[in-house]
């Protein structure tokens, strides 16, 4: 088969139902558990600019709530499809439960692409979210964040069309919004930065220095941005990174072999991650093709754009130097390729522990904004790097006395979490 055309929904199914087998889950668990709980799909009318409308079809998928409220992204893509938006839920709820947050897992979409959004239109697109969603979220019931192409300005317009429907102020609705406007300091850096501690952690185990590492990126989003910012921090080296090229319509990957500069492509890139190729070309650096931010001689591999990017197909191209993947991204790797990333042992720090820093920092930033109290941004980094590193200790410890890669240790101790939740609540 394909494996870019996989479907993420299956291979989350697939992947539940193997952590279910571990645990030996009986068959009403593993019922509730491999489905959403609930899902919302509905019609957004939006008057565009010109006066006409168009009827974008939006979703919310709330998988499981039994820890806690729903927590989970909202994202704009023209690919976006519900088993996408499934998959993504149901990876929630083991992410929040692997870093014990008090949440459980829910994800939301507009098939749309931004891009060919005024902001006006994307401001009524917001609006028109909120009030089709209305009355099955709320800080108590289900709190949506960014994700995929949508940043804290769209959380701010959802916010305040939420605020107008319920007649109050209720800044713990959603998460990822602008500092001074109910968001928190370190939201921003928090899911680049959770990967990048996760990375830390896995050095240490494997016994490698920071300074002397290389890494290779794919995407260059806000997970990529500051996961290379920290990266860099603790003294590593990132020689290459690829991001989508709305103009091409492709992505390209940017070589550097000293090292990429932060700044400077931060300097020639649109708001949605895209590098500007010519300019970067100007800089000096050398311009591949999409796949090849995957075949370069580093110690470290960090997709962090979308979900099946390494596939069966270019999986191989992986050079025999890269000792660790660390997955920024949801779902980066399909079910195939992961089966070879195992055999040929490289050590995977798998999506849903890489990336919960994110998520985390939204728990943090819902607990000031309940409380309408805000922390300095040095006490949101140090209790996210406490959680970070307590989650990615207790997966490792629990690998290594089971004997499983951390993908598996990482799945049985979050599903294991959840079905304690159901079962303690008499669900099942
Ligand atoms: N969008 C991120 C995720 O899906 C964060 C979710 C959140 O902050 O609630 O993991």
């Amino acid at each position: 088969m394909d494996d870019h055309s996989f479907n993420p929904f299956i291979s989350a199914q697939q992947q539940f139902d193997h952590a279910a087998s571990i645990l030996d889950l009986d068959k009403a668990t593993c019922d509730l558990l491999r489905n959403p709980m609930r899902e919302h799909h509905f019609s957004i009318p939006l008057r565009m600019d010109n006066g006409t409308v168009q009827i974008f079809r939006g979703f919310r998928v709330q998988h499981n709530d039994a820890r806690g409220p729903v927590k989970g992204g909202v994202r704009f893509h023209p690919m976006e499809t519900i088993d996408s938006v499934r998959a993504q839920a149901m990876w929630l709820t083991w992410k929040t439960a692997v870093a014990d947050l008090p949440l459980g897992g829910g994800k939301g979409g507009v098939i749309c692409d931004p891009h060919n959004l005024s902001l006006g239109e994307q401001e009524r697109l917001c609006r028109g979210w909120v009030r089709q969603i209305f009355r099955d979220i709320g800080p108590e019931v289900d709190i949506p964040a960014p994700d995929l192409m949508t940043n804290a300005q769209h959380m701010l317009w959802m916010l305040d069309e939420y605020e107008v429907l319920a007649g109050g102020r209720y800044p713990g609705a959603f998460t990822g919004k602008p500092v001074g406007m109910g968001g928190s300091l370190g939201r921003l850096e928090s899911t680049g930065y959770g990967v990048i501690i996760t990375v830390r952690e896995a050095l240490k185990e494997l016994s490698l220095s920071p300074e002397k590492a290389t890494a290779s990126v794919q995407g260059f989003g806000h997970v990529s941005r500051y996961a290379i910012e920290l990266f860099q921090q603790m003294g590593g080296t990132v020689t290459c990174v690829s991001s989508w090229n709305q103009k091409h319509n492709k992505s390209f990957s940017y070589l550097k072999k000293d090292g990429v500069q932060l700044e400077e492509l931060l300097d020639i890139t649109d708001s949605f991650g895209g590098i500007n190729k010519e300019k970067a070309q100007d800089l000096g650096y050398e311009i591949l093709d999409s796949d090849a931010w995957l075949e370069q001689e580093v110690d470290i591999l960090i997709p962090a754009a979308m979900e099946n990017q390494i596939t069966s197909k270019n999986v191989a191209l992986i050079k025999p130097s890269v000792k660790i993947l660390a997955e920024g991204a949801n779902g980066p790797t399909t079910p195939d390729a992961i089966l070879k990333i195992n055999a040929r042992n490289i050590f995977t720090i798998p999506d849903f522990l890489a990336n919960a820093g994110g998520v985390t920092c939204s728990y943090f930033e819902q607990v000031q904004s309940n409380m309408n109290y805000y922390w300095e941004k040095e006490e949101v980094l140090s209790k996210l790097d406490v959680k970070m590193t307590s989650a990615y200790i207790a997966v490792s410890n629990f690998a290594q006395m089971n004997n499983l890669n951390l993908r598996d240790a990482a799945y049985v101790i979050s599903v294991d979490r959840v079905v304690r939740a159901c079962h303690d609540r008499g669900w099942v």
